[in-house]
């Protein structure tokens, strides 16, 4: 309507944020707590069901704030239980969130941007370009609606069907960093999701400065998508390496690690053939890593449209990985899911047109049929 201000959203405020709302609409600061338990908790976004509110506070709110959460467009359910969610972010785009349940567990996989700038070369959402950056409410949004959705877990005593929040949907959460930390702390608040800090993992390409910065301010567990053991190599499958390569972003993770009292840094290695899966690349990849605090996940590719790698075969992905395995390197091989959902991680919302082209240089090609 002409002249109406638009309303607040307080979906993925901080809880800081929140107590200066109702300081400015004359009320305690402690309300923001109550709120918080009303939307991330029980689910709740109508104010007017807000029922330890006052009637007049609840209606304070309803004329100047809103709880709007992201509109999924789908969802898609996989016969081994994993369950896809495809949310609107405008322009006709979406982004996507997936669940996957195991046996004791339940890893949610969040987006943090519409497409991504970082161009990894064998990365769907790389292949889309950049967007934008979601915003604190898309992005915590996805963990409201998952939680909405399935059904609580009546083993063990939790009553929160996921117990792992990893941001290994699309983007690159480390350039987003002004959404994705305030986010963190909802993710491991006892006002909302209650996460323990372990449970909840970032994944980067390796923007170094920034994951020194969540070093120092908010040290969640780290996933790093390392993908290859030389600069060479690496430069042309991540190409952010050609501005921070792999000296400099392994240092930044030993520093990392040994903030969280040397907790491991997991290194994804995603397995493409001919490209980074030879024995000579395990060595390489074990002499980098031998002696730290570095567990090893590798990724069997996922193929999608207009490029030309390929998934490494399930034979060449187990002598890779006993051959780090038997030097005493933890290594593990990410099992596929949802694979009749596409709902592996690099797959994300839908079939990506344009810019998908096989650019490994000549010479890594002639490396690596050497
Ligand atoms: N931008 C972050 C997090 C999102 S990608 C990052 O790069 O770490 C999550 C993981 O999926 C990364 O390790 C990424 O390299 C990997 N990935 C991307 N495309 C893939 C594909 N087609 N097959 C397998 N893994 C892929
Ligand atoms: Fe971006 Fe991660 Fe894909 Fe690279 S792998 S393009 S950093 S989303």
């Amino acid at each position: 309507m002409p002249g109406e201000t638009k309303k607040k959203n307080l979906l993925g405020l901080p809880q800081g944020e929140l107590e200066a709302l109702f300081v400015e609409l004359g009320q305690k600061p402690f309300h923001a707590r109550q709120l918080m338990r009303w939307i991330y908790q029980r689910g709740v976004t109508d104010f007017e069901a807000m029922t330890d509110l006052s009637k007049s506070l609840r209606q304070r709110l309803a004329e100047t704030a809103t709880v709007d959460v992201p509109k999924v467009l789908s969802q898609h359910d996989s016969s081994d239980g994993t369950i896809k969610w495809l949310f609107e972010s405008g322009s006709g785009q979406a982004v996507e969130a997936v669940y996957i349940p195991e046996a004791g567990r339940g890893t949610l996989c969040i987006s943090s941007q519409v497409g991504c700038a970082l161009d990894c070369a064998f990365c769907a959402t790389g292949a889309q370009g950049f967007n934008r950056n979601l915003n604190k409410a898309e992005i915590v949004g996805q963990v409201w609606h998952a939680n909405q959705t399935l059904p609580r877990r009546d083993n063990d005593d939790a009553d929160f069907a996921i117990t792992n929040v990893v941001f290994m949907g699309m983007g690159e959460p480390l350039a987003n960093y002004r959404n994705v930390v305030p986010v963190l702390d909802l993710l491991t608040s006892d006002l909302a999701y209650g996460l323990s800090r372990r449970r909840v993992t970032v994944s980067t390409s390796g923007l170094v400065p920034n994951l020194e910065r969540l070093g120092d301010e908010f040290n969640v567990a780290l996933a790093v998508s390392l993908h290859a053991p030389n600069d060479d190599l690496r430069d042309e499958l991540v190409p952010i390496n050609k501005m921070h390569p792999i000296a400099s972003l392994l240092d930044a993770c030993w520093r990392y690690a040994e903030k969280r009292a040397n907790r491991f840094v997991t290194f994804e290695y995603v397995m493409l053939d001919g490209i980074n899966d030879s024995l000579k690349h395990a060595d390489e990849l074990f002499a980098l890593l031998e002696g730290k605090p570095a567990k090893v996940n590798l990724i069997p590719f996922n193929p999608f449209d207009g490029n030309d790698f390929a998934r490494s075969s399930a034979e060449t992905i187990g002598l890779f990985q006993s051959r780090l395995r038997d030097r005493g390197l933890v290594v593990t091989t990410r099992k596929t899911r949802g694979d009749d959902i596409d709902a592996a991680c690099g797959q994300l919302a839908g079939k990506v047109s344009d810019r998908v082209r096989n650019r490994l240089s000549e010479k890594n090609k002639r490396m690596a049929t050497a």
